[in-house]
């Protein structure tokens, strides 16, 4: 276990205070420009002579959003390249939240599309092995054992700023080789074990603690039993948790946990939304269940605040997120979450251009969470439980800009 300790810390000169989050890249190397997208974007329509006028109903150069196709492996290429152009410099460490399919820095972690068949790892398997081979360089050393084991790993990625990344196939209800997080000796119980014992050497340390996964914690997607346990023992560490960071769900959001689950979504006629939910996939969450939930939200007790990024796969229009943290080491805050960046790129835009393969993607900053509308002045659980309740008021002009804003987002503007 690396260890640090924040009274012999000394401020590392190359800290920016920036970390990049990316998530669910999902390239298809068989994917065609101009194909239908009833073939998933991968033939090309009978008919070549409309082509023209169909221009948008068929895949796009770069990717095409809302489409259910995976994105063409151009666009990733492209995108970590813009990113690297842009912020190599500036951050300091990338977390990568799964559904990689694809090798490149830096605290990679398994998503549910990582493993074949999908969704299934079982307790001892041979693609941990494979992938502790794969990220050899990305996981310490003192990890590799415990990776190899449960596909799970802690990393000091500053001293007194640690990562851990959770392996959450193992608390993934569409997950049959494993089931619930209660039984002894299971892979479930034994990896809420490893967070716990690993929460408590972080407190000794004194060091501040990002829990990354891919699968987010819900009622949806996690065993309830896992998801009493990650509610207890993040409520029980709030103190130095700086975040939960995870992907999968595509849909730029957060949820809040609480004790004895409010986190359920226990339908209510009476109070729907305006429009309809655009459903991808049976897992996705529809933002009228959302909304109840943050007006559920019980604002004088704790909340673990678990914290979605929408992915680079254009589901939507691609984005990643550029995070702040505290890098003042004699602070007792260092390490805590200020702020973030997102940043996105209208794909259609750049699709529809004459050339498109002359004139790439550029990103732009979609929202920032210390400006307007959202002018949030930290990224606390405490500030969250705020925007959720500012979101959810009734009969406020203002709250329901700020939830029409916040729908936009989580959409990436399509
Ligand atoms: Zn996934």
């Amino acid at each position: 276990m690396p260890t640090s300790s924040s009274s012999s810390r000394t401020l590392p000169n190359n800290l920016h205070g920036k970390f990049l989050h990316i998530t669910d890249i999902h390239i298809d190397p068989h994917y065609q420009d101009e194909a239908t997208i009833k073939s998933g974007c991968h033939r090309q329509a009978k008919k070549h002579h409309n082509k023209k006028k169909r221009k948008g109903k068929l895949a796009g150069y770069w990717g095409s959003p809302t489409s259910g196709c995976d994105a063409p492996p151009r666009l990733a290429n492209h995108v970590i390249d813009w990113i690297a152009d842009g912020w190599k410099e500036e951050i300091d460490f990338i977390v990568w939240t799964g559904d990689n399919a694809r090798t490149i820095p830096i605290i990679p972690c398994i998503g549910n599309n990582d493993v074949h068949p999908h969704n299934q790892l079982q307790e001892t398997v041979n693609i941990l092995e494979t992938y502790s081979e794969m990220w050899r360089d990305f996981i310490p050393a003192d990890q590799l054992p415990t990776f190899r084991q449960g596909g799970y790993y802690a990393i000091d990625v500053a001293p007194g700023l640690r990562v851990l990344v959770l392996n959450t196939l193992y608390f993934y209800d569409s997950n049959d080789a494993v089931k619930g997080c209660e039984k002894r000796k299971g892979p479930g119980h034994d990896h809420l074990e490893w967070i716990r014992a690993q929460l408590a050497t972080a407190r000794r340390d004194r060091a501040r603690v990002y829990m990354i996964g891919h699968v987010p914690p819900s009622e949806r997607t996690f065993y309830s039993s896992c998801l009493d346990l990650y509610t207890d023992v993040s409520l029980e560490y709030r103190d130095i948790i700086g975040g939960h960071m995870y992907g999968h769900v595509n849909m730029d959001h957060f949820t809040v946990l609480q004790k004895e689950n409010n986190n359920n979504y226990d339908c209510d006629p009476t109070d729907d939304d305006d429009d309809d939910d655009v459903q991808v996939d049976l897992t996705m969450l529809k933002k009228s269940d959302l909304r109840k939930q943050y007006k559920k939200v019980r604002e004088n007790e704790p909340a673990v605040v678990i914290h979605v990024a929408p992915p680079i796969l254009p589901v939507y229009n691609p984005g990643f997120r550029i995070n702040e943290y505290n890098t003042d080491p004699s602070s007792a805050d260092f390490g805590v979450w200020i702020k973030y960046t997102q940043y996105y790129s209208d794909l259609n835009e750049y699709n529809n251009k004459h050339r498109p393969e002359l004139e790439p993607p550029q990103f732009q900053i979609e929202y920032a969470t210390d400006e307007e509308p959202y002018n949030m002045k930290d990224l606390s659980a405490e500030s969250w439980v705020d925007l959720a309740k500012r979101m959810t008021q009734k009969g406020s002009k203002k709250s329901k800009h700020l939830w029409k804003t916040f729908k936009k987002n989580m959409f990436v503007q399509t």
